[in-house]
């Protein structure tokens, strides 16, 4: 076989990016549409993914891209983001669950109300768009679905103390297993991908404190914080077809910080 065939190639593929306005989800969004895919952004409105497009359509010529308002923690919103983009685009053959919130306290002063507001985005958000997007891909016996979840899926990150975060993520690991698991057989991959410490607004309170440099940093064997980009080519392997016979898998990126 010479070279890679295209496999890194996403012409005539159409990707749904949840929470692409910024961060990690618009990196993705600009790799793949560099890469020939078409992207529909969605993001709540307050995110103005309207902007984002414009700005991924400079960044990208000949970029396709859409965008629908969107919330993910709301079962209706999706369902009405998926009609809206089939009615103009078709059927999206990828989806990318990025879009999360972060949230730091102690367990035992933790609201309620933050706690599921927490496990409404990062993980039943995951679910609707997984259920809604993926029904269409089981109808068509073919798809894919690539969602972020974190290496605190994994393990208990300090010094932060973050729960909810934790458990909905750990949620994420095991929804992409469940999911695959079901409908391999039906032409749909379902994978994940576990970022360590990524520079974004989620983690920018953070720069420059003692707590970064002694735990985040001194805690990664590579020695630094990773980009949204490095998340982003995590993400287009498992989306593309070198990825063909990878399914229920966590992939994790976190500059070594899990090994220790
Ligand atoms: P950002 O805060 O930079 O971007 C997240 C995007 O998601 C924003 O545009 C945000 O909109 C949007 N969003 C938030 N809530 C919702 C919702 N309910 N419905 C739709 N969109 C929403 O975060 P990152 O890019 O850093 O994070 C992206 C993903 O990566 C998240 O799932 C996060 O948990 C995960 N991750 C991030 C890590 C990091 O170190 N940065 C590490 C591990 C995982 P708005 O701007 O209006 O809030």
């Amino acid at each position: 076989m010479a070279g890679n065939n295209g496999v890194f190639r996403f012409d005539g593929r159409k990707f749904v990016v949840t929470g692409a306005a910024r961060g990690i989800g618009y990196a993705i969004a600009r790799l793949v549409a560099a890469s020939g895919g078409a992207v529909a952004v969605l993001d709540l409105e307050g995110a103005n993914p309207e902007a984002a497009a414009s700005e991924l359509r400079r960044e990208v010529e000949n970029a396709e891209i859409l965008t629908e308002i969107c919330d993910v923690s709301s079962y209706d919103q999706v369902r009405a983001a998926r009609d809206a983009l089939e009615a103009r685009w078709g059927r999206a053959d990828t989806l990318i669950n990025n879009a999360g919130i972060a949230y730091n306290a102690p367990a035992e002063e933790m609201s309620v109300e933050e706690w599921d507001r927490m496990l409404k985005i990062n993980l039943s958000g995951v679910f609707y768009c997984s259920q809604v997007f993926g029904a269409p891909m089981l109808q068509e016996r073919s798809g894919c679905i690539v969602s972020i979840a974190s290496m605190s899926g994994l393990i208990v990150n300090r010094p932060q103390p973050q729960v909810a975060y934790n458990v909905a993520k750990a949620g994420v690991v095991m929804l992409t297993k469940s999911l695959a698991a079901e409908w391999a057989p039906r032409g749909v991959r379902v994978n994940a991908v576990a970022p360590g410490y990524i520079s974004t607004s989620l983690t920018r309170a953070w720069v420059g404190t003692d707590a970064m440099r002694d735990y985040w940093l001194g805690g990664t064997p590579l020695g630094r914080m990773g980009t949204p980009e490095e998340i982003a080519y995590a993400v287009a392997f498992l989306a593309s077809s070198g990825a063909s016979f990878v399914t229920g898998e966590t992939l994790v990126a976190d500059g070594g910080y899990t090994l220790w």
